[in-house]
């Protein structure tokens, strides 16, 4: 039996996705191989990745001055590779320091040049979007960086900041596809694809075109966007079956109705968890208003015991994953798109049955 799994990620996959591919596990279409199988220099490969960058590009509508590249070693390797690609006019940078990824980030471009902290939520345990005073900005700042939504605590920013001619960068790991995106608003978007895109090991990055090729001397080869960019993610073997996935699920969004359809499917699904935690008298939200995420829903109950009889017991009911971070304690919930309206229902009629027997 499948179970609903709340993870941040590697998180779930539609089931239509996993059927598909089991159907073509042995043979992709009329190739005689798994496309696990494939050489990535075929020219069924080639027809793959064309397809899935063109898939991408219609359903997140990327203009043609961006490049989607297809690269590894997760969002943790844009940490390093953004200033070195990218920390090279001014050698300065500005970061909106939201929780642990958006720190990750602050502290390996620190390494490279002169990073500000422009605002920080850390004094409550980034439980809210920090207010942001454009006039704290560095004008000549090679890039802005913020974290779309905060993964571990639950909040994503409901209003871009307005950075002018300073490209923003951001990191949209636990956000793709979950809603519709304005491109043209950022310079850089990265994701590692295991949160809503499909399976570990494949990170997506959209950029503008202007700001690949100003890398400084001493970037790696590999942490070079030019590289990727001039081979069409093919400079060396790209995860060629993430990547396949990745079409697979792009297929599954475009027949749900596309990223519209995903945003009102997302918002309905948080609203139906958000609803009852507002009105329970045992399990509290740790985020509120405008900032609360529509994929991460941290929560508590206050007490570490209850907690852990809750997670307990809801893995035995088949809603697993549900722990929340080391540093919120508590449970989390993930509800991604390819978690069902249902995956929620079900965990929400299991919290009322929960705080009946235990308030
Ligand atoms: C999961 C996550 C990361 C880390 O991704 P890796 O692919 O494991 O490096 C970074 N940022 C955000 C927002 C995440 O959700």
């Amino acid at each position: 039996m499948r179970v609903y799994n709340f993870s941040a990620g590697p998180a779930m996959l539609p089931e239509e996705v996993l059927k598909r591919a089991a159907d073509e596990m042995l043979e992709y279409g009329d190739s005689g191989q798994s496309v696990m199988e494939m050489s990535h220099r075929s020219k069924e490969y080639q027809a793959i990745i064309d397809s899935v960058e063109a898939k991408l590009r219609e359903v997140m509508s990327i203009p043609d001055n961006y490049k989607v590249l297809f690269l590894q070693g997760g969002a943790s390797s844009q940490f390093a590779m953004i200033p070195l690609n990218l920390m090279n006019k001014s050698g300065k940078a500005d970061f909106v320091l939201t929780g642990q990824w958006a720190t990750k980030a602050y502290q390996e471009a620190s390494r490279y040049g002169e990073c500000k902290v422009v605002a920080s939520s850390k004094d409550k345990t980034f439980s809210y979007i920090p207010e942001l005073n454009k006039a704290d900005f560095t004008p000549d700042a090679d890039y802005f960086h913020i974290c779309y939504n905060n993964t571990i605590y639950g909040t994503r920013f409901s209003e871009l900041p307005d950075t002018g001619s300073v490209p923003l960068v951001a990191d949209m790991s636990s956000a793709i596809l979950s809603e519709p995106v304005d491109v043209t608003k950022y310079g850089l978007i990265y994701a590692g694809a295991q949160k809503n895109m499909g399976p570990a090991g494949l990170t997506v990055v959209i950029i503008r075109e202007d700001l690949i090729g100003n890398a400084r001397d001493i970037t790696p080869t590999m942490f070079n966007y030019k590289t990727h960019a001039e081979n069409g993610s093919m400079y060396n073997t790209p995860p060629t079956y993430g990547i396949y996935i990745l079409g697979l699920v792009l297929d599954w969004v475009k027949e749900k109705g596309g990223l519209e359809a995903m945003a009102k499917i997302n918002a309905e699904k948080a609203k139906i968890l958000y609803d009852f935690l507002d009105g329970s008298k045992l399990f509290k939200p740790t985020v509120q208003g405008k900032d609360r995420s529509m994929m991460n829903i941290p929560f508590v109950t206050g007490s570490d015991e209850l907690d852990a009889k809750f997670v307990s017991e809801a893995k035995k009911a088949g809603l697993i994953n549900i722990k929340g971070h080391r540093s919120v304690g508590g449970m989390r919930a993930s509800i991604y798109n390819a978690m069902p309206i249902e995956g929620v229902k079900k965990l929400v009629e299991f919290m009322a049955k929960f705080e009946a027997e235990n308030a």
